[in-house]
């Protein structure tokens, strides 16, 4: 008798731009075929669990035919392109970054006819989609690909809701006079590390030059070449291009990518990232529609007692056949609603239990966990499944501090592979051992700062009690437009310990 084996498949969703038919096709497959949820990725794509090995070709077939792929979302390549996802109309900024986008997941996606050959091919043998099957050579990754995975994503200074120093390569766009000019290009940013390996840790990319709309591909190409025939490919833990833009320097990686691009290239441009959105709630699009964010608690798009959000997207997506947009905070917009159709839509919601961006808290909101157990085979221990369970007592605690409409981000990992990219946020927590996590803190809300290891092996259920102290503090003495994140990188470990120390004997 076989194994039953089960499967995650991956879609890869440029910019998390997905029509209202790819949505409903993803969770006709997650009922179909997965374990009954859909859900929504750290980097704006589609995640079926639970998918028996004997039905792969039929359900990696299914979101072939609906123009969607699981090519590239996985594997030592670049994957699902991200780009801030918000969709206003007649914005040539906006307009340029998801063009972008959709260029650079065409320019990186790899060529080889195998998949086609794998996944395509019916029954018969006969091939489903005859123009993928030519080979042709890689040029781009050559015979070996990239030594591992590899992450781009586009974002603007005013919302970095993507995290662009957290990838491999980030662009910034430069807006002036509502025109993107160009893209600051980020290098070697990367959230994984093994604590057991000193030499492995979590990076911020290096800003590496300033490149026009017009040269900005041929600059991250040139990137992309640099790792594959310089990365490292004897010790996977440290094959990121992280650790060859560390390890070289910034200076002689820059002459490395001038080398292959053939030409000098200037200086980044001044471009400092001020915020971040979570683009919930209502928003005028800017040409005469509107659009909805909905919160997505960890991107779970499941039916769970009276809170049914995959009948409820399902219902709005058959009856307005919006488009949709898939958020980095693991979130969906739905774009292009008629402002006549707004009530209609907010019955709906609370028809099926589904709460507005204003009857969330900020913590709620901004929370991000990774999927872990069961699902996730390198987890350590849970991250969804226990997440809500701590925004609730984070909730409580925070309101006793009167900070409730204080924005705070707090995200959760199973592993320090940091899928939610941890480190970044005010509070990381970092599964360490079953049921204990490494607190990390002085991220911001903005991504422009890697936290400190505030406590180790931190039992759950002691984390809202051993955060308390220190929100009291910050309510107390932090400075204006202080972030929790900035008050704790200001203070640092030794005098927060003491602070939590001193409330604590009190
Ligand atoms: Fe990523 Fe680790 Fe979470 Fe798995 S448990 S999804 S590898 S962070």
């Amino acid at each position: 008798k076989q194994k039953a084996y089960s499967c995650l498949i991956r879609t890869a969703v440029p910019g998390g731009k997905a029509t209202a038919e790819q949505f409903l096709a993803e969770l006709d497959l997650c009922d179909r075929l997965g374990n009954g949820t859909l859900r929504i990725t750290t980097r704006q794509g589609f995640q079926l669990h639970g998918v028996l090995k004997s039905d792969l070709k039929e359900t990696i077939r299914k979101i072939n035919e609906i123009k969607l792929s699981t090519f590239a979302a996985c594997g030592d390549v670049s994957r699902n392109v991200m780009c801030c996802p918000a969709p206003y109309k007649n914005n040539h900024v906006r307009d340029q970054m998801q063009q972008l986008t959709d260029q650079l997941a065409i320019h990186f996606r790899p060529q080889s006819s195998s998949y086609y050959e794998l996944w395509l091919t019916d029954e018969d043998g006969n091939k489903q989609n005859h123009a993928e099957f030519q080979p042709v050579a890689e040029p781009i990754y050559g015979e070996r690909y990239l030594p591992r995975k590899f992450k781009i994503g586009v974002a603007e200074p005013s919302d970095n809701c993507i995290d662009v120093y957290t990838q491999d390569i980030g662009l910034l766009a430069i807006v002036e006079a509502d025109q993107v000019v160009g893209y600051n290009v980020i290098v070697g940013g990367g959230m994984g590390n093994t604590p057991s390996a000193d030499k492995t840790f979590p990076r911020l990319g290096d800003e590496l030059t300033f490149a026009t709309p017009d040269d900005v591909i041929a600059v991250c190409e040139a990137v992309v070449q640099v790792q594959r025939d310089y990365g490292n490919r004897e010790d996977r833990k440290r094959a990121r291009l992280k650790y060859l833009v560390h390890d070289l320097g910034g200076a002689a990686f820059k002459a490395k990518v001038e080398e292959y691009y053939g030409a000098a290239l200037p200086a980044p441009r001044h471009a400092p990232v001020t915020g971040i959105d979570d683009h919930l709630g209502w928003h005028v699009q800017g040409d005469g529609k509107l659009f909805l964010g909905i919160n997505i608690e960890n991107g779970r798009v499941a039916d769970v007692g009276d809170v049914r959000i995959k009948s409820g997207l399902r219902a709005i997506f058959e009856r307005y056949g919006m488009a949709a947009r898939l958020t980095p905070l693991q979130s969906v917009i739905l774009c292009d609603v008629d402002p006549a159709d707004r009530r209609g839509i907010e019955q709906l919601l609370r028809e099926y239990g589904l709460k507005s961006a204003d009857e969330l808290s900020l913590a709620r909101r901004f929370a991000v966990a990774c999927p872990a157990l069961p699902t996730c085979g390198l987890a350590i221990t849970e991250s969804e499944r226990v997440m809500p369970q701590l925004i609730d007592q984070m909730e409580t605690v925070l309101a006793e501090h009167k900070l409730d409409r204080t924005q705070i981000a707090i995200r959760m990992t199973g592993c320090p592979n940091g899928c939610a990219r941890p480190y970044v946020a005010d509070v990381g927590l970092v599964g360490k051992s079953v049921g204990k996590y490494t607190i990390y803190l002085g991220g911001n809300p903005q991504g422009t700062r890697i936290g400190f290891v505030y406590q180790e092996a931190t039992p759950l259920e002691e984390i809202a009690a051993q955060l308390s102290p220190l929100l009291a503090g910050y309510q107390a003495e932090k400075l204006a437009e202080e972030g929790f994140g900035d008050y704790c990188s200001r203070l640092g470990r030794e005098t927060l310990l003491a602070k939590a120390g001193q409330s604590e004997a009190m």
